[in-house]
């Protein structure tokens, strides 16, 4: 029996699991959880009648935390989203004091599968699971830049008519306004891209990666589809054992924090992170990234 169980059934949390029942996924079963009992009884129900059509034999039913005890994996998209022109590192009070809870329940379960992540603000949630769950690093997984990758691979797309999937790009850092994209490693189609795109066009694509959150927020309130496509990416490598190259956040050893870089992504989780050669420019700004990311934990703990 391969058990996901989702926690938090918001904006995020929806977009995954409707993306997850559009597919041909490895579950047997989904359980909702969120504070809002009826809104995830509502749910449960509108997704169990997509079963007739659906490629998925995934069964939705409400549930509590007992059910996390013999769960594959548990999905996080519970909490506090940003409001139109709020940082997501605004968001670290509240959703700090969620997820104390929210692991705690689920480790009382006897859990013993991996998180993923999609909290904001994101690599600081990621940090903080694994400092209240004391899983193994490799088994707490937080969708990191994955979304904005995907954003990127799509803006790159448009420009150059190539697929995105045989675009090798990257957002690397933290899932935030420190963010960038190593453009020293960018390959399209076994081109480098700065034989393809001029150096305005880059910082164009780049700003408009870091500001799309922004933008959607502003015009329709939330982020979903994007982020809800990613969760699907991540579930799919740890059920099928895919060892797929995703840019999660995880646990980085040298640094002691959570932060996005490609790594290496099968059924226990994160197998390996991957460090990409990068120049003295790309350097500096993964250490603001990290000094970022290094301060808001300060903070909490
Ligand atoms: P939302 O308000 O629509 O949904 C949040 C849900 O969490 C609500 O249903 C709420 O009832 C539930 N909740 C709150 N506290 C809870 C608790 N203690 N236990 C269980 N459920 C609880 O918000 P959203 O738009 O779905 O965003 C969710 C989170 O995802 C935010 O932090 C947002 O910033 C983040 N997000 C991340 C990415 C990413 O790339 N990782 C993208 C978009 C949004």
């Amino acid at each position: 029996m391969q058990k996901i169980v989702l926690v938090g059934c918001g904006n995020v949390g929806m977009a995954y699991a409707y993306a997850l029942v559009n597919q041909k996924v490895y579950a047997d079963e989904l359980v909702l959880i969120d504070i809002n009992k009826d809104k995830c009884e509502g749910e449960a129900m509108d997704l169990n009648h997509c079963m007739a059509y659906s490629p998925s034999k995934i069964k939705v039913r409400v549930g509590d935390y007992n059910d996390c005890g013999d769960a594959k994996i548990v999905v996080i998209a519970a909490g506090a989203n940003q409001a139109p022109g709020e940082s997501r590192m605004d968001l670290i009070d509240k959703n700090s004091k969620i997820f104390k809870s929210i692991i705690s329940e689920v480790m009382a379960s006897g859990f013993n599968g991996i998180f993923v992540v999609a909290t904001n603000p994101l690599d600081v949630m990621t940090y903080l699971t694994i400092k209240y769950s004391k899983l193994p690093y490799n088994k707490v997984i937080g969708s990191g830049t994955t979304l904005d990758t995907s954003r990127l691979r799509f803006m790159l797309s448009e420009k150059t008519l190539v697929n995105p999937k045989n675009i090798e790009a990257y957002v690397i850092g933290e899932h935030g306004d420190s963010e960038f994209i190593p453009w020293s490693n960018v390959n399209i189609a076994y081109k480098k891209v700065s034989d393809i795109l001029g150096k305005d066009e880059l910082d164009k694509i780049e700003e408009e990666v870091r500001m799309s959150a922004y933008t959607i927020i502003e015009k329709k309130g939330a982020t979903a589809y994007g982020i809800g496509m990613c969760l699907v990416m991540i579930t799919n490598a740890i059920l099928e054992d895919q060892n797929i190259v995703l840019p999660v956040s995880g646990w980085d050893d040298e640094n002691e924090l959570c932060i996005s870089t490609p790594a290496i992504v099968g059924k226990n989780g994160i197998k390996e992170k991957i460090f990409i050669p990068l120049n003295e420019d790309e350097k500096n700004k993964l250490i603001n990234s990290m000094n970022t990311i290094r301060e808001a934990i300060i903070k909490i703990d």
